[in-house]
This record gives structure tokens, sequence and C-alpha cells, in this order.
């Protein structure tokens, strides 16, 4: 039986290992690990790609998110909208700031929906928080309207869309910060953690400058409180070399969701995510994530067929997690969606036979059901 995981850690040994192995050679070689040229020069490479005026490596993406608020001035008694269809790490970003996260639904395509965070705006709002989520990116001509209307910030969390565009610009780039996860199984993924924050803000720029390497700045004089917050001059080193055909990595994502769109959107009950190229939307598929009324049989057929599935956050949207403190909110919409939520493989080591086989098997599974032969509890 074939078998489609649903991330191929050994196949990325077996095409980038040689490769890598010889860049890491040769940073070890001139013993420059913190705050040295790839570092920059992986900085000025992200910069021109998003033509953003400044981009700052961090250690993570979360780090990213933290520091992106804290420049801001987010603080205790402030309120931050997020959509609760995200990584635990959107909403902790405003928890260890002191503010108070406030979760809202997600619309038809699994993106932050404006209507729902319009309504969630009182006297303590200070930022919204759109989730740049599968690879896609908000309608943000809505969301910046939102903001402008009522004075407030907004913090692109862009951790899985880098090179995703709305109307041809790109995802992280709208608010007055953005920031993306570098994490392995991310877009562009280095060999531990990364990330990064990039903005138009020469002000805000310099702060996250500072704050990331204990406060310290260009000249190398402590102007104010700091941390610890750098990316590894080995792992820039690393992403400057994956980042040589990254084009090419988002061209065969795309590639492989219209191969999915082709065979499985005849398929009744299942939502499938927008196709490449619809309306003003340039989606990069960090995901695949497709909605089942049957998703839990869906996901044990697949299974035994040797196909590898995930439910995205485990199975649960932000506020349904216990111990946050969030579990009041109601958001049937979003509740229904992750019921109902599957990822199905998208990584570069698929080939399109895999693509063809995890279709046929999804297929195949909906045959059974058609026949009466599976019979399933649907989630409606
Ligand atoms: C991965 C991710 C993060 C966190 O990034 P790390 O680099 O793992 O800290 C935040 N938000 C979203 C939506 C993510 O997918």
């Amino acid at each position: 039986m074939k078998q489609v995981p649903f991330f191929n850690y050994k196949y990325f040994y077996e095409s980038e290992g040689s490769g890598i192995l010889s860049v890491i050679e040769n940073v070890m070689r001139r013993g420059a690990y913190i705050m040295q040229q790839e570092m920059f020069d992986f900085e000025k490479r992200i910069a021109d790609y998003l033509n953003v005026k400044h981009v700052l490596s961090v250690a993570n993406g979360t780090d990213a998110l933290e520091m992106s608020l804290q420049v801001l001035g987010i603080k205790s008694g402030d309120e931050v909208i997020f959509p609760s269809h995200t990584f635990v790490a959107t909403a902790s970003a405003i928890h260890v700031n002191g503010a108070t996260p406030i979760p809202v639904e997600c619309g038809a395509d699994h993106m932050m929906d404006p209507k729902a965070v319009e309504k969630a705006i009182t006297k303590r709002t200070k930022a919204i928080m759109p989730v740049q989520l599968n690879g896609r990116t908000c309608d943000m001509d809505a969301l910046t309207g939102i903001a402008e209307k009522y004075g407030l910030f907004i913090v692109e969390d862009a951790a899985q869309g880098l090179g995703s565009k709305f109307k041809n610009r790109f995802a992280g780039t709208f608010g007055s910060l953005g920031t993306f996860s570098l994490y392995p199984a991310k877009l562009l993924g280095c060999l531990g953690d990364g990330g990064i924050v990039v903005t138009n803000d020469d002000e805000l720029a310099e702060k996250v400058y500072a704050l990331r390497d204990h406060g310290r700045m260009s000249s190398g004089k402590v102007a104010g409180w700091g941390r610890n917050s750098r990316l590894d001059t080995l792992q820039a080193a690393v992403l400057n070399y994956l980042f040589d055909h990254y084009d090419a990595t988002i061209a065969r994502r795309r590639e492989i969701a219209q191969r999915y769109h082709e065979q499985l959107s005849g398929c009744k009950d299942l939502i499938l995510p927008p196709k490449p190229d619809t309306g003003d939307h340039f989606d990069v598929y960090q995901n695949y994530e497709i909605e089942s009324s049957h998703r839990d049989l869906l996901k044990q057929y697949l299974v035994d067929q040797g196909v590898g599935t995930l439910k995205q956050w485990g199975g649960e949207t932000v506020h349904q997690i216990q111990g946050l403190g969030l579990d009041h909110y109601n958001l049937p919409f979003t509740e229904r969606m992750i019921a109902r939520s599957l990822l199905l493989p998208m990584n570069i080591s698929l080939k399109n036979d895999d693509v063809d086989y995890v279709c046929e098997q999804v297929l195949a599974f909906y045959a059974l059901i058609d026949e009466g032969v599976l019979i399933a509890d649907a989630l409606q």
C-alpha cells in the first residue's frame, strides 16, 4: 500500500541535506554565530521580497508577535481582537503583554470575519490581529477600514502567510507591524525556531531592533530594557539557502492545491479551500484545510489507507482550550467549522501520484458512504 505521510522530514534531508551541510560548515569554519552577515543578508532579502522598509529577524514567531504588541504600547487594561481559529500563540502574545485577548469568529473561507471584529470593539480595544491563515490573506480592505474608523492598530500574524497576497500586496505589510514564523513545517522553515517582524515605520523598527538584543542600539549602547530574541546566524544561512528556490516552493504548493481542487470539487459533502487565484487573493497554501461532515470517520479511513492527515490545533480553536479563561465565549460558526476541519497533506515532497492517491482514497470513502457500507453520524 502506498504511504503518504502528512509531513515528510526524511525527504527534506534527502533533497536538501548535503547543500545545507555545506552552508553549516561554512558558518562553523568562520565561527560566525550571533548577528553575523548571513542574518543581515537574510533580513535584506526578505525586505526586498516583501517590498517593506524594515525586517527584524527574531528567535521565533511567538516572540515576533509579543514584541510587536509591546512596541505599540499594548498593556494591561487593553483589549486586542483576534480570530479564535488560530494557533494559541496569537492569543498568548496578547496575554503576556498584560492585555485581554478577545476571540472572534472566522468566515466561510476560515479567515477572520470583519463583521465579527466590528461587533467586538469596545472602549478598551487597542488593536486587531488578523491571522493570515493557511497561506491566505484576510480581506484587508475591510479590516484596515475598521481599524481606521475606530483608530486601532493592526498587527498581522502572518506566520502561515509568507508570499501570500491580497490585491497584489504581501501579507504582513498591511498593519503597523507584521510577523512570520520560520518553524520547520512553515512555508519557509529552518532547522529549529526562527521568526521575523516587518514594518514600514522607522520608530517601531528601531524599538524592535533594540528589544530583541538586550535593548542595544546599533551603536551597542543599551537604550532601555530588552530581551534576547535573535535569529541564529546558522539558521539565517540555512534560510538564505532555502530562500533561493522559494518561488518554486510556492508554485509547487499552488499546483498541488489546483490538483486537489480538480479531483475533489465534485464531491458535494466537502468544502474545499478557494482554488488558486480566486478574486483578490493570491494563496500560497501553508495548509490545505477541508471540511467534511464525516471528519473523524474520513480521518480514520485515510489512516487505514496510509494517508496522514492532521486536525489543525489538535481540533480545538483558542477559545475552546480549557485553562486560558476564554471558554465562556460562544462562537458557533468557528466551533462547527473546527469539528469538520481536516488538513490534507500539503508540502513539496508530494509527487502528483501522491496527490492523486489521496484524492482517490477520499472519493473511495465517499463512495462507501453513498452505498451505505459506511454508516456515519453526520456532523451537520
Ligand atoms: C506557527 C504559528 C505561530 C507561532 O510561531 P512559532 O515560530 O512557532 O513561535 C503563531 N501563529 C500562527 C498562526 C502559527 O501558525
